[in-house]
């Protein structure tokens, strides 16, 4: 995996990665996040996956083939990329996040712990968080309710949201998902928005 340092010269300390367990709520969180303050840039990545109803390329990622994902490693085009879930590829592209950066405007990357891992090593000033699940029953409870995935696709994501839990202590700030509008509030803070 993409481990060299990648020399960004510009406000890291600027960069905020979250990540979290399978079903904590990471996207409404974020999105709402984003909504309330849209001076963040929210990082689109590339990923190997087919695009879900509703989903546009270059919107909510850029939908990429293997050969192309591939390929744009060899180019050293991602910050970090891994595969998620055992499955497909996905990984944050460099060079608008370099742009977002030196333009001084706040950039957000949602991605996985191995990612997040990867952006560590690479750029240690960025700022971790983790979104936690209010308890291990809650999160059971978010993922079934979702009904998006089969049952072997929940047996997968709860294993990697086993060792995803115990990786916690790794971040800087762990935030509990308890309540959408609070938890916003708390990221936001955090994050030295206003
Ligand atoms: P989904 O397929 O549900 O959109 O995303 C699955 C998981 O992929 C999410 O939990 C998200 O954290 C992770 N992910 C999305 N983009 C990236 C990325 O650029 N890099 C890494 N490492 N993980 C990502």
């Amino acid at each position: 995996m993409c481990q060299t340092p990648i020399p960004i010269d510009t406000q890291s300390h600027s960069l905020t990665v979250i990540s979290g367990p399978t079903a904590v709520g990471k996207g409404t969180v974020v999105r709402e996040l984003i909504k309330r303050h849209p001076q963040v840039y929210l990082s689109i990545s590339g990923t190997t996956r087919s695009p879900r109803p509703g989903e546009e390329d270059g919107v909510h990622y850029h939908f990429l083939s293997d050969e192309e994902f591939s390929q744009r490693i060899q180019a050293g085009d991602f910050l970090e990329w891994a595969r998620v879930h055992g499955q497909h590829r996905y990984g944050t592209l460099v060079q608008p996040i370099r742009e977002v950066l030196a333009a001084g405007r706040p950039a957000l990357l949602e991605i996985d712990l191995d990612g997040a891992r990867q952006v560590k090593k690479t750029m240690p000033e960025a700022q971790f968080i983790f979104l936690a699940p209010p308890s291990w029953d809650e999160l059971v409870n978010r993922l079934e309710g979702r009904g998006t995935e089969s049952a072997d696709e929940m047996t997968r994501r709860l294993a990697t949201a086993r060792e995803e839990l115990a990786a916690q202590e790794e971040f800087d700030v762990v935030i509990v998902n308890d309540e959408v509008n609070r938890t916003v509030e708390e990221l936001a803070s955090v994050m030295h928005l206003t």
